[in-house]
């Protein structure tokens, strides 16, 4: 190759990777696979290595892929977060152990093996044990502070428990999102006609850098700490035994590690750590191998990107090549439309996979899928298992690109798509397949709980013409139910039973069940707390929906809507005259309700009650407790090292009370 053809390619490789890292860093949204980024970066290294010289133009200036975004402050690490060399090979690693033990001038040096976490890179600093900041790891220099959002995750603890605890160290970790949340999260999203998040790393990413505390706050995230920045006095002298002093002092660490001496023992601890790491509760892809010993540690230094003394090993994502026989159309309850992979069955990480989203029309347009091509499936650390990439070298001749419907497939009423929406829906309130999905939600244990009302039965009287809403569930009679398929004189009985019992249920439910946009189990707890009834709801004001917490404006504008409609106001009206009667929540009475009106944040460690303590606290006594302070805030209710909220507190001359102030206006 020519030197201009090179620095051509230089170029265009560097503005790549730039706008990947991007994506991947910044909008928490990456269009390719880790391993394709992976192998362009490869080879932008091979070219620079070639012509040392080009290295110099353009070079980036930034050593690891910048994460920091707009709306948080900027905060310098003691110690600048690195990246890591990674390997897919194991001669690569071999050859890294030699470099090291050369390094050293030692036979069998000794190493510890990690798992390497799949999440958000994060420096928390504990001063005399007391936690006081969490940063990103940003350009390794400095990175975003993202304290308020760090606060709101359970698995951080406040202090540092036993003995040994440095005044000032930063402790690195990953934040992450386990794969449950991470299904809930994408569900609550997909009925919303918003774009799924690809894996629970760019949720987890895009998660702690949201502005909107209430937002993070619906979201679980978790936490895992494993790596040492500033320390001081220093108060550990190898990995191994950071390892066991981070678990002592009360935070959460890695699942497994081992210690191994020399290359091949650290190799056999690799390939154990691939058969454990599926069971780990946090994503992983691959080995993160460093020297134990930091002494040693300190002799090998680092580069400007990544220490010499570490590697990460990188096990590649358990794919599979199969056919992919035809693409349906999903409608879901809320009528949006999901092309589905209905694949040749083939096995995939211990499991048989027959089926992967497609996600949506523009997905599915910038993949080219087709029916009768040969696709790559993968589930790495996510559980959907997706359409990587399709083999167009072995694509059929007479093969015909996808037409995505224009009109519904279960009723053929013309589809529609929303601005800024990448869902594609169906908006007939009566077509067959939202009817029954809506159905089976009501029914569904999360909702009202009705045994024996499950997908077999709730199909069959749809197509019979027996229901049509949620309310006609509350008209059948023993006649309906004893002839549907299965059925006989008991179950019949038993069903009219299940049915007639979840008139009462709690209120809550009743609110989750009715399908309301954007008001899944949490915020339907909430709803029902604070208005007391359904009809309560449906007169709220967007203004009065927002103020509360937890009810962003986007839910507050579905609920709106969802009552302005004079067909779910029928249905409502129906199921009240059918006789149901959920049950509220209970309130405080008169007397009890002394904070009513009052809004409250709390800050700081209080003396003597957990936070979670005083918030019911005041909850019951009628008041309000927010994430943020705000001119609408009462009283902030303050305890040791409060930190920024009590500053901005005293700026707009909110009160600030302490615990003890607190129970005696609770009395
Ligand atoms: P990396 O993820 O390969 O490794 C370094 C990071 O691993 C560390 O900074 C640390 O945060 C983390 N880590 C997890 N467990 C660890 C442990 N036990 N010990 C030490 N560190 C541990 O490197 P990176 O610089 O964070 O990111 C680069 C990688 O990100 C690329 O190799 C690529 O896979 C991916 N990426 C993908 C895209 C894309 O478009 N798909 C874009 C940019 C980056």
């Amino acid at each position: 190759m020519s030197k201009a053809s090179d620095l051509k390619r230089i170029t265009e490789l560097r503005r790549e990777l730039k706008r990947h890292d991007e994506l991947y860093y910044r909008d928490a949204q990456p269009e390719i696979e880790d391993r394709e980024y992976d192998r362009l970066k490869a080879e932008l290294a091979e070219l620079e290595a070639v012509h040392p010289e080009l290295s110099l133009i353009d070079s980036p200036t930034v050593r690891v892929g910048d994460d920091r975004v707009e709306g948080f402050a900027s905060y310098q690490h003691h110690l600048p977060m690195q990246s890591l060399d990674n390997t897919y090979s194991q001669d690569e690693f071999f050859a890294f152990v030699a470099r090291v033990e050369k390094g050293l001038e030692v036979d069998g040096a000794r190493f510890t093996v990690e798992p390497k976490i799949d999440g958000v890179a994060v420096s928390l600093t504990y001063e005399n044990g007391a936690f006081v900041r969490a940063v990103t790891r940003g350009n390794g220099i400095e990175g975003d502070d993202v304290t308020e959002n760090a606060r709101l995750i359970k698995a951080i603890p406040k202090r540092l428990k036993g003995d040994s605890i440095p005044e000032i160290i930063e402790i690195r970790g990953e934040i992450y999102m386990r794969n449950e949340e991470f299904e809930r999260v994408n569900a609550l999203r997909s009925e919303a006609g918003l774009e799924l998040f690809k894996n629970p790393r760019n949720l987890a990413a895009g998660t702690i850098k949201m502005l909107d505390r209430v937002e993070v706050g619906k979201r679980q995230l978790d936490i895992v700490l494993y790596g040492l920045g500033y320390c001081q006095p220093s108060v550990v002298s190898s990995q191994s035994e950071y390892h066991r002093r981070l678990g002592d002092w009360g935070l959460p660490v890695v699942e497994a590690f081992w210690e191994a001496t020399g290359p091949e023992e650290a190799w056999q601890a690799i390939e154990k750590l691939d058969t454990l790491r599926n069971g780990f509760e946090y994503p992983t892809d691959g080995a993160v191998i460093k020297l134990d010993s930091f002494d040693q540690q300190d002799v090998l230094g680092a580069t400007s990107k990544a220490p010499r003394w570490a590697i990460a090993f990188k096990f590649a994502a358990e794919q599979a090549e199969t056919k992919l026989n035809a693409i349906t159309i999903q409608v879901g309850r809320t009528g949006v439309l999901t092309p589905v992979a209905e694949l040749e069955p083939v096995q995939l990480a211990g499991t048989t996979v027959s089926r992967a989203t497609l996600h949506n029309r523009e997905e599915m347009a910038r993949k080219d899928v087709r029916a009768g091509d040969f696709v790559v499936i993968e589930k790495a650390g996510e559980i959907i298992p997706a359409v990587v990439r399709v083999l167009t070298e072995k694509r059929p001749a007479d093969s015909e690109a996808f037409v995505f419907p224009e009109t519904c497939p279960s009723c053929g009423t013309e589809v529609t798509q929303l601005e800024g929406e990448v869902a594609v829906r169906c908006v007939n309130i009566e077509c067959p397949d939202q009817v029954r999905g809506r159905l089976e939600h009501f029914a569904s244990r999360q909702c009202m709980d009705i045994e024996g009302l499950g997908v077999a039965v709730v199909e069959q009287l749809v197509s019979r013409g027996s229901v049509s809403n949620i309310s006609d569930i509350y008209r059948l009679d023993y006649e309906q139910v004893v002839s549907l398929d299965k059925f006989a004189e008991k179950s019949a009985r038993n069903l009219l039973a299940a049915i007639e019992a979840s008139k009462r249920v709690e209120l809550w439910r009743l609110l989750h069940g009715l399908g309301i946009p954007q008001v899944g189990a949490a915020a339907a707890k909430d709803l029902a707390k604070a208005f007391g009834g359904v009809r309560e709801l449906g007169e709220a004001s967007l203004e009065k929906l927002v103020e509360l917490d937890g009810i962003g404006e986007k839910t507050a504008s579905g609920i709106v809507a969802y009552f302005q409609d004079e067909r779910n106001r029928a249905i409502i009206d129906a199921l009240f005259e059918a006789g149901m009667n959920p049950k509220a929540p209970e309130r405080p009475k008169e007397g009890e309700a002394v904070l009513a009106g009052k809004t409250f944040v709390i800050t700081g460690t209080l003396p003597t009650m957990k936070r979670d303590e005083a918030k019911a606290l005041i909850e019951s006594k009628g008041g309000k407790v927010s994430g943020s302070v705000s001119k609408k805030t009462d009283f902030l209710v303050a305890g040791e090292a409060a930190g920024s909220k009590l500053t901005k507190a005293e700026s707009l001359g909110v009160k600030v009370i302490d615990e003890a102030t607190l129970l005696e206006m609770s009395q």
